[in-house]
């Protein structure tokens, strides 16, 4: 789950990390507002969980409130990456003498967070990494000890060179780390990471995402989860307890286990299809989850077929089959559907199946063939 910048300054704040304040608006007028209440000298953002904003123009500097009322209005209601701005982050302009990067991430080949920093902030670290290397430093963490004190300065030591930034750096990297931990993060950075010609460093953006896995003992990071600025059907397969992924193709796939889910989407494209998304519908015969998928693969305009690939082991066949009756009785899909059942109660499941008008296989090469034909016929690709 991604937070806003708002949220993750929330998360900043709370750490220790000096972090400029800010308010979100959701209007014009609404920026005006806390634009006036800062002074005039803002700096308005838009807030949409993507990068490269600012190169989208969807982070703007105004020098008075009449013009951060102008931003917004630009702002709010822009396309950033197919996201739409519903929000927009004020927040008093900062002066900024230089930009730094610092992040931490898990690594997943060595199962541990690593810091990444450089001096060369403010724009893509991809790029910084892969062009000019010597430029970055990274340093993995022993989750056990967490980061070590000598740590956070060997870090900080790489992005300045006098010993009062140091020192505020090493304080603000070690805070990063704790505010990570204690978000269940799996990603949190500072880009820019400033300091301004004063000499206070400061975070002036902020990035997290959390792992979902660590959502459930953590209700108040929880509750940040912004459901209006993800996509629905992602949403919607959440609440239903389904796994969902969607994908380019038109063959929109249903199956039960992770697994079996994969090899179909392998076995869609083996046979010169293109799976539309990856689902998997668990051990469940719930009607009500079966309703669900296909309510969700069917939304998706691109989808020309749908394919059942369900292997029954606890899960028995013929409950499953009920559902997909049930479930096609309650919602309208025009789009054909083609349903391989195989394991437990088979037969009986084939019976309800065939019964219902419904074409089922119990080969899954059959199947998955039959799906993409039927994808190419209703996308005019063959006869
Ligand atoms: P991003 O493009 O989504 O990463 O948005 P950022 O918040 O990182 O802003 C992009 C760039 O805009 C920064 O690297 C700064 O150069 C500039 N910027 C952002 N906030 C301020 C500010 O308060 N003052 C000034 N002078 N520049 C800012
Ligand atoms: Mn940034």
């Amino acid at each position: 789950m991604d937070l806003h910048e708002y949220q993750a300054k929330e998360r900043f704040r709370a750490a220790g990390i000096p972090v400029p304040p800010g308010e979100v608006a959701t209007t014009p007028a609404e920026a005006e507002k806390l634009a006036a209440k800062y002074g005039g000298a803002v700096v308005v953002k838009a807030q949409v969980h993507s990068g490269g904003r600012g190169k989208a123009g969807g982070v703007k500097l105004a020098k008075s409130a009449a013009e951060a009322k102008q931003h917004a209005e630009k702002i709010l209601g822009m396309d950033i990456k197919g996201l739409r701005v519903e929000k927009v982050l004020v927040t008093p302009a900062e002066d900024i003498a230089t930009e730094a990067y610092v992040g931490v991430l898990i690594d997943r080949a060595k199962q541990a967070p690593t810091f990444i920093v450089s001096a060369a902030g403010g724009i893509d670290i991809e790029t910084v990494a892969r062009e000019t290397p010597d430029k970055v430093r990274r340093l993995t963490v022993d989750p056990r000890y967490g980061l070590l004190p000598h740590q956070a300065y060997w870090l900080a030591n790489f992005l300045y060179d006098e010993a009062d930034l140091i020192k505020q750096a090493t304080t603000i990297i070690a805070q990063l780390y704790d505010a990570f931990r204690e978000s269940g993060a799996s990603m949190a950075e500072i880009n820019p990471l400033i300091t301004t010609p004063d000499g206070q460093v400061k975070a002036i953006d902020a990035k997290m995402s959390i792992d979902d896995n660590e959502l459930f003992r953590r209700a108040a990071v929880a509750a940040m989860r912004d459901t209006s600025s993800e996509p629905t059907a992602e949403t919607r397969a959440r609440e239903a307890g389904l796994s969902f992924v969607k994908l380019d193709g038109d063959v929109g796939c249903c199956v039960n286990g992770a697994g079996l889910a994969m090899a179909t989407m392998d076995l869609v494209k083996y046979y010169g299809g293109n799976p539309a998304n990856f689902l998997d519908i668990g051990g469940s015969s719930n009607p009500d989850k079966v309703v669900a998928a296909l309510e969700i693969i069917t939304s998706d305009p691109n989808v020309k077929a749908i394919l059942f690939n369900i292997f029954g082991g606890i899960t028995r066949c013929d409950d499953v089959a009920n559902g997909i009756v049930t479930a096609t009785r309650r919602i309208d899909i025009e789009t054909p559907i083609v349903i391989r059942l195989t394991g437990t109660n088979e037969k009986k499941a084939l019976e309800i199946l065939k019964e219902a008008g419904f074409s089922a296989f119990t080969s899954m090469d059959e199947v998955v063939e039959e799906a993409v034909r039927l994808a190419g016929v209703a996308a005019g690709r063959v006869a």
